[in-house]
């Protein structure tokens, strides 16, 4: 058996390795365009930050190492031409020294990730502009930092904010611009606004709904961006961070499959349109693990995980993908965001039922020196509890949420079963009720109809209709800053005060994060009141507030949302 790869970074070099454990006797060529197979893209911020300081240590698996343990066939500097499937033949140009030759293969695995999007912006190849895919890239962007003094990064996505980070690190003036109206664009809004204002407080200047328009050069060197909005900004070079764009014209010349999205078509072995061509990683289209849609996330874990099940497939394994969740982290200076499953966003795009919680519980137990709150959003089926997603934001645990949460949703749980979660606990690492046991308490509590929650960005409306607002928490807290209109009476005079309240009237009960406020919708459901508690409290709706007010106008056209920093 001839097994032929063309990529040898994460899906392909995953493939070949597995290939190998699976078989001795097959002879397996990795094809790779770059001089480095099975290098650690991820880490490639991180080097130009000066964070990760040995160049070597982003050199995974080495070539000579791919040689001498897997006995691989690791062509560096070679790029497959074309695809002739009728005689299973490759044609491969040698980037060394221009020679073309051909190659044949029994079975042929395509893993050649995506590229960086270069929008058709006037200057947009101007000297100075600068994407991040591969060590080269990364070499380039270390030499360039050195006497540079500003930077404009285009595009607040996970690599635009890491490099954001690691420009500030290396001492830039770093402005970050993004089109949409929020930075990390999956998230949703009212989550990632602390991840926003944490930016500008570590200096970087945030320019969010506009977007480069035009690119002109300053002598001797750097770059002016002009923004949609007429704003200009002068850099020393500029990184486009914009997106990827997954490589499919071998597979489009060869006649395979391309998906609506523009990714190759696989099933869930990998096997494009032809039987004996197995495609992974950045460049496939797989299905969304919760709608069962068409779904194109650019990940290393599905990566490297469909690499495998290409290779196990070829060797009569019956390895099955099960669709991309979107599991995904990002470390912002001091925080991190992370995601798992569908974004309420992507939920209503979905056009799928839904009902969410917030919560803002601590890493570990309170009393425990550390305490760190997170802000927890868990969206889950009204119906059955099914978990359909998650979002965390936060400091430390904010990981180890998520991952509980993924698993969930991959076991196809509900949030009857995080009720039920026993997961591992010492004061200094986590809670005897944990931040995912609260979670299901909430949300089980929602669907079981034991507390009615009503949320931050429906409360406007919602006020409107049903005017008493109960603040539970104490006078002090009141003081410090409320919700319009919102009466006070703390929770532990509740009792004794509810004559008090319109008996008449909905009562929607806050507190700081929503545990005396859940606590307050029970002695008033109990006592006869309708009653609701304004889920996540009053952090959340602070958040909800951050968030509104970055607000493009409805229907206006787009302006600068927040402009701040250095
Ligand atoms: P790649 O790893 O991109 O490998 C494809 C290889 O194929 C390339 O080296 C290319 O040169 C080669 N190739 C293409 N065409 C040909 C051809 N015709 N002939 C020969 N060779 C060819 N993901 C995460 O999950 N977490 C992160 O923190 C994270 N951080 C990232 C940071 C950066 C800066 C970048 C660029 C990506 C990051 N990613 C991250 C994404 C992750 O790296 C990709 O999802 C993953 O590498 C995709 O694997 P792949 O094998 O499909 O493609």
């Amino acid at each position: 058996m001839r097994i032929a790869i063309v990529g040898g970074v994460a899906g392909g070099a995953s493939a070949a390795a597995r290939a190998r454990r699976l078989s001795e006797e097959a002879e397996i060529v990795m094809f790779e365009r770059g001089p480095d197979p099975s290098f650690a893209n991820c880490g490639l911020p991180y080097y130009v930050g000066g964070e990760i300081a040995d160049r070597g240590k982003l050199l995974v698996a080495p070539k000579q190492m791919l040689i001498e343990r897997h006995r691989l066939d690791v062509r560096t500097r070679q790029s497959v031409e074309s695809i002739d499937r009728q005689h299973k033949r490759l044609t491969v140009k040698n980037l060394a020294d221009g020679t073309t030759y051909e190659e044949s293969y029994d079975k042929l695995i395509l893993a050649p990730g995506a590229s960086p999007l270069r929008p058709p912006i006037s200057g947009i190849d101007l000297p100075g502009i600068y994407t991040l895919r591969d060590l080269r890239d990364a070499d380039r962007l270390q030499e360039v930092v050195q006497g540079a003094r500003r930077a404009v990064i285009v595009g607040a996505g996970f690599i635009g904010l890491e490099m954001a980070e690691n420009l500030v690190r290396r001492g830039m003036e770093t402005t970050v611009v993004e089109l949409a109206d929020q930075v990390l664009p999956p998230w949703d809004r009212e989550m990632i606004t602390p991840i926003a204002t944490h930016l500008i407080e570590k200096g970087v200047r945030l320019v969010l709904s506009d977007s480069a328009d035009d690119f002109a050069p300053i002598l001797p060197t750097g770059l002016t961006v002009r923004l949609k909005s007429g704003d200009e900004l002068d850099a020393d070079f500029v990184v486009l961070s914009v997106g990827v764009r997954p490589e499919n014209s071998l597979a489009t010349a060869a006649g395979l499959e391309v998906g609506p999205r523009g990714g190759i078509r696989v099933n869930e072995h990998m096997q494009t349109s032809d039987p004996d061509i197995y495609a992974v990683g950045d460049a496939v289209e797989t299905r969304d693990f919760v709608t069962g849609d068409p779904t194109r996330i650019p990940l290393a874990g599905p990566a490297n995980r469909q690499g495998r099940i290409a290779a196990d497939h070829i060797f009569g394994r019956p390895s099955r993908y099960r669709g991309t969740q979107g599991t995904a982290i990002v470390g912002v200076f001091d925080m991190v965001a992370a995601m798992t499953g569908l974004s309420e966003k992507a939920l209503r795009r979905a056009g799928q039922a839904y009902e969410k919680i917030y919560l803002h519980p601590t890493q570990h137990a309170g009393y425990y020196p550390g305490a760190e709150r997170m802000s927890l959003k868990l969206l889950f089926d009204p119906q059955d509890g099914r978990v359909l997603g998650a979002q965390a934001v936060g400091r430390a645990g904010v990981d180890k949420r998520i991952d509980v949460l993924a698993m969930a949703i991959q076991a196809g749980m509900t949030v009857f079963d995080l009720e039920e979660a026993e997961l591992a606990y010492a004061p200094q690492f986590g809670a005897a009720k944990d931040p995912i046991n609260m979670a299901g308490f909430i949300a089980a509590g929602v669907v079981r109809g034991d507390c009615a929650v009503v949320h931050a960005a429906d409360l406007p409306d919602t006020i409107v209709a049903e005017p008493t607002l109960l603040d539970v928490r104490t006078a002090e807290e009141f003081a410090c800053g409320h919700i319009p209109a919102a009466v006070n009476i703390p929770v532990d005079q509740l009792r004794g005060r509810l004559d008090e309240l319109n008996r008449s009237k909905r009562i929607i009960a806050y507190c700081q994060v929503g545990q005396r406020g859940y606590l307050a919708t029970r002695i008033l459901t109990q006592a006869g009141f309708r009653a609701a508690n304004l889920s996540g409290g009053y952090t959340t709706y602070c958040q909800n507030q951050v968030a509104q007010t970055e607000s493009p106008p409805p229907g206006g056209s787009r302006k600068k949302a927040a402009v701040a920093g250095s």
